[in-house]
């Protein structure tokens, strides 16, 4: 079922492409596994996933862990500093970076660790109030202050879009996304690229592919709802 729910996705995603004209190698999808257990994990890997996105350090750790170490570990969820130190040399991608104070951190336990991580700037692209992110002005300024770090690699932008009902409702924030990572790229900041651009979940990842998105991030559409324990 998951493995069906993967070539759908994959299926979508080359649909996307063809429709616009690119190359659907250009497109990783990542398989958003946060709050689902090691053996579903296991069954996407099976199908051929090596792309796995979390948003909790722990729930991450742990996973690394026990799953095969040709995964690439995405973390996409709100990063807080005290915990950096426990992802630097796991993760392949850390896509919500949004302050320099978080950057900085990033860097210095890189060092320490002797690794190079490789991020995204988040940017509240739709200008949300409940939303993590930077917005577009502020996006530049970090861009330029991070790149001045030591062991940390800017290489894209990443933008989780509004709750919409209708997809088309967020191509206006991924094209505003796009046109962002341009402006940013014709600067020609050093140890600055803006190769990935991470915009799309189950509900809109199609808009967001016809729009130019390198990493789309499907949970549900993979692994189905996902059940939160409410303990109250
Ligand atoms: C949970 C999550 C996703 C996946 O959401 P779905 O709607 O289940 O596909 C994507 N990106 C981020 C940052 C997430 O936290």
């Amino acid at each position: 079922m998951i493995k069906d729910n993967i070539r759908y996705v994959e299926s979508q995603i080359k649909e996307s492409c063809s429709k616009v004209g690119r190359n659907s190698d250009e497109v990783t999808l990542i398989s958003v596994s946060k709050t689902k257990p090691v053996e579903m994990l296991q069954e996407a890997y099976a199908a051929g996933s090596r792309d796995f996105g979390e948003n909790k350090v722990q729930e991450l750790v742990d996973k690394y862990e026990v799953l095969p170490k040709d995964i690439r570990w995405h973390m996409i969820g709100h990063l807080q500093r005290n915990k950096v130190k426990y992802i630097v040399d796991k993760v392949y991608l850390i896509h919500s970076v949004d302050s320099l104070r978080l950057a900085e951190e990033i860097s210095k336990e890189a060092l320490k660790k002797q690794v190079d991580v490789n991020i995204l700037v988040e940017v509240n692209i739709a200008g949300e109030e409940s939303k993590f992110g930077t917005d577009c002005e502020e996006a530049k300024n970090l861009v330029r202050e991070i790149a001045k770090l030591p062991n940390i690699h800017i290489k894209g932008l990443m933008t989780i879009a509004p709750m919409v009902n209708e997809a088309e409702d967020n191509r206006i924030y991924f094209q505003g996304l796009k046109k962002l990572s341009v402006d940013i790229n014709q600067e020609n900041i050093d140890n600055v690229t803006m190769d990935i651009l991470s915009m799309g979940m189950t509900g809109d990842y199609t808009v967001a592919v016809e729009e130019g998105a390198t990493m789309v991030r499907v949970g549900t559409g993979i692994f189905g709802e996902r059940y939160y324990p409410t303990n109250v």
